[in-house]
């Protein structure tokens, strides 16, 4: 049916198919302000739709619309693709759902990815992810551009926060169960359950050398296979959608013009069969921005030829004028474009556009419901990662007299970070009066008498640390809410990964005090705060956790929650020492031992668990055989908790130095006090191998070590 269809297009209408555009560019031009609707310009989106032939559209008008404003824009533009073009195909929508539906108003939020990771929950992953579908699909839009599956490796890149952390197996694991979520089990991306995903941004993106978003990375082979090609490869297999690429380049090569990677690598060694689409404006800075194409031109055709799909232009409809004359010239053969068209084709079949464009209307009761709100609650609570508890200061008593200072403590916007209802999430009055910050839900906790509040600073400049030191003098404890304030993307750039020097003489002012502190980070990040850190008596770790971020702070505070979660991430002591757990042996003694805060998968809990009985089912592994690990984790304090028990392995002796460990499994226990669990791993030769120096996927015999929690054993792979 494709083929047929495609034997009928012209090459104006082909090239359409591929060229997408922002709904900015259909909208009417007002200056919008964020009470404004959207309304389309049915002018501009005849033009777009019938003369140059657009086959895709992406993304809101500045800010996130209601779902009725959704139903008369996806209308309207269905109306005119189907009722008035010459072959009826109808345009694919697109959008950066990212913690959630996060453009229509709404909507249900979740806890941004890194805060997911930590919670540790494949289950919590994929069930967000089911709920994302149902509430975009609800809006009559049938893809999605996450998952983001660049592995977090540079803690000053400014989109750390979007992905699931340092670790290439975590990120593969919960990207999985991400598109299991969103896609359907089976990928049934036409049932109104489900969106089509994109894996993003292929690849290497989230390593750039100066850690500024959209830079260069030096990334070797040997590293690009080993850390961060394998969530593409595990995406790619769970049946994944599309894929979108990196904007900026590795070594030298931007992404977008990179035949190797885009073909050898994702076509042939992956066997992607989805559509590729370019990110934001990102053929067109081949030319105006990386300088490997001489002319706008030859750009489009360095990027259709290089495997490109899709253009997101995405304001205008050069690439389609220009790819029109490219092939009418020559220059880019025409089965390119009908591969190209394929995929796009095949996508807006299996999505079921070509059956009901329109938007399901009786969908909408079920957006936002308290049963997806139920989900991010608990996804947000079980984000909660205890760094330190001095004393078991935590939990409070609820009795307790608690100054509240610090830039996070009373904004919603800070909790849930960029792409929240507008890009860069951080116009304050967008936010739903029903999300509490902190400070209202600690008062929710433990009443208004109790509390007194002192703003103290603001992100970057000091307000009145003088009262808030005053304040905590009368005070039991000072809760300190710190971080960042929202970014996404490149306005989100720093050169100094320090929290602000305001914020730090907050924190030790009252620490001075002597009056005790309980840190609480609100970041996407992490800051450096190594200097405050010793003094606090207690630091909670609360990423950027979405819409119910604030009770979960306060049930952990004062011990309703007992928290469970793991750092994604290695937390760095100073802004020079920037390593990942992962590192190598020369890394672990003086004088070059790695200085960090914390390390990767280091949270506390508020009861003890206590791990025995580390089992291996074999001593010996031979090619094509499976080991058993089992250990048995018992909750030997007296509150009930989760715990993650992570297995690590190292290669003792390897032909490419080995990293000192590397997490291969890991599974979530609910434990009461007393009660134990078994659980049993199983470890493979893939999890065993490595790109050694040909670059070769290997296994090399010799001795391997097991480790979890303070265990460890040993076994050899024979050859
Ligand atoms: C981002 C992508 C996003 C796209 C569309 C780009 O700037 O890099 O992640 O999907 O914009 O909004």
């Amino acid at each position: 049916m494709i083929k047929e269809l495609i034997s009928k297009m012209t090459l104006e209408e082909k090239v359409g198919q591929m060229t997408q555009v922002t709904l900015e560019a259909v909208g009417k031009k007002t200056k919008m302000k964020y009470e404004d609707p959207i309304k389309i310009d049915m002018e501009k989106l005849r033009n777009a739709l019938l003369n140059h032939h657009i086959g895709s559209i992406l993304n809101v008008y500045y800010l996130a619309n209601s779902i009725d404003e959704w139903y008369e824009v996806i209308t309207q533009i269905q109306d005119v693709a189907t009722k008035e073009t010459r072959l009826g195909i109808p345009v694919l929508y697109g959008i950066d759902a990212i913690h959630g539906a996060n453009y229509t108003r709404e909507a249900t939020l979740f806890p941004q990815s890194i805060a997911m990771a930590a919670a540790r929950n494949r289950e919590l992953v994929r069930r967000s992810a089911e709920i994302t579908a149902y509430e975009v699909r609800a809006c009559g839009i049938p893809w999605n551009f996450n998952p983001v599956l660049d592995v977090g490796r540079h803690p000053l890149w400014p989109r750390l926060w979007e992905t699931f952390g340092e670790d290439t197996y975590m990120v593969s694991t919960m990207g999985e169960s991400y598109i299991k979520g969103l896609e359907g089990k089976r990928n049934t991306v036409g049932s109104r359950e489900n969106v089509a995903g994109c894996m993003k941004h292929y690849l290497g993106y989230s390593f750039p050398l100066s850690g500024q978003d959209r830079t260069p990375s030096w990334i070797p082979e040997r590293m690009m296979r080993d850390i961060f090609l394998p969530p593409f490869k595990a995406a790619a297999a769970a049946g994944v959608q599309t894929v979108m690429m990196n904007s900026s380049e590795i070594n030298g090569i931007p992404v977008h013009s990179d035949e190797y990677l885009l073909k050898k690598v994702l076509r042939d060694e992956l066997g992607f069969e989805g559509l590729a689409v370019s990110d934001w404006e990102d053929i067109s800075r081949l030319h105006e921005r990386d300088k490997v194409a001489s002319s706008p031109k030859e750009a489009v055709k360095m990027a259709v030829m290089a495997g490109m799909d899709m253009s997101m232009v995405p304001f205008d409809f050069s690439f389609h004028q220009y790819l029109v004359e490219l092939v009418k010239e020559g220059e880019v053969p025409e089965s390119r474009i009908d591969e190209a068209v394929e995929r796009i084709l095949t996508l807006k079949f299996k999505t079921g556009l070509f059956e009901n464009p329109y938007p399901d209307t009786s969908m909408k009761v079920n957006v936002g419901s308290q049963e997806f709100a139920e989900v991010s609650r608990q996804a947000a609570r079980e984000a909660m990662t205890l760094l330190k508890n001095d004393d078991n200061i935590l939990p409070l008593k609820k009795d307790a007299k608690v100054l509240v200072t610090g830039p996070t403590a009373n904004l919603r916007s800070v909790l849930q970070g960029g792409w929240s209802y507008f890009w860069q999430g951080d116009v304050e009055e967008t936010f739903p009066e029903w999300q509490e910050t902190i400070l209202d839900s600690l008062k929710a906790k433990i009443g208004d008498d109790n509390i007194s509040f002192v703003e103290g600073t603001a992100f970057e400049a000091e307000i009145d640390i003088g009262a808030a030191v005053a304040a905590a003098k009368d005070s039991d404890v000072a809760i300190v809410c710190i971080g960042e304030n929202c970014y996404a993307e490149t306005p989100g750039n720093l050169f100094d990964l320090a929290l602000p020097a305001a914020q730090l003489n907050l924190a030790s002012a009252i620490e001075a005090s002597g009056t005790p502190v309980i840190l609480v980070l609100v970041e996407g990040r992490p800051r450096i705060i190594t200097s405050i850190a010793d003094g606090a008596a207690a630091i909670l770790m609360a990423y950027l956790p979405g819409p119910y971020g604030a009770p979960a702070i306060a049930d952990v505070l004062f011990g309703d929650f007992n928290p469970g979660g793991k750092l994604p991430i290695t937390y760095p002591s100073h802004p020079n020492a920037l390593s990942c757990y992962d590192r190598k042996p020369i890394e672990i003694n003086l004088p070059n031992k790695v200085s960090e805060l914390y390390s990767f998968g280091h949270g506390l809990s508020y009861t003890t668990f206590a791990y025995s009985d580390l089992t291996l089912s074999k001593k010996e592994i031979h090619e094509g055989e499976t080991l058993s690990v089992s250990v048995t984790v018992k909750n030997s304090g007296d509150m009930a908790g989760r715990e993650t028990v992570e297995l690590y392995l190292r290669d003792t002796y390897r032909s490419v130095s080995p990293p000192i460990r590397q997490l291969k499994c890991f599974e979530g226990v609910n434990l009461a006090p007393g009660e134990s669990e078994t659980l049993t791993f199983e470890l493979n030769l893939t999890d065993l191998s490595f790109h050694n120096r040909q670059n070769d996927f290997v296994a090399e015999a010799g001795e391997f070590v097991v480790m979890i929690d303070s265990l460890s054993a040993a076994f050899e792979l024979v050859s």
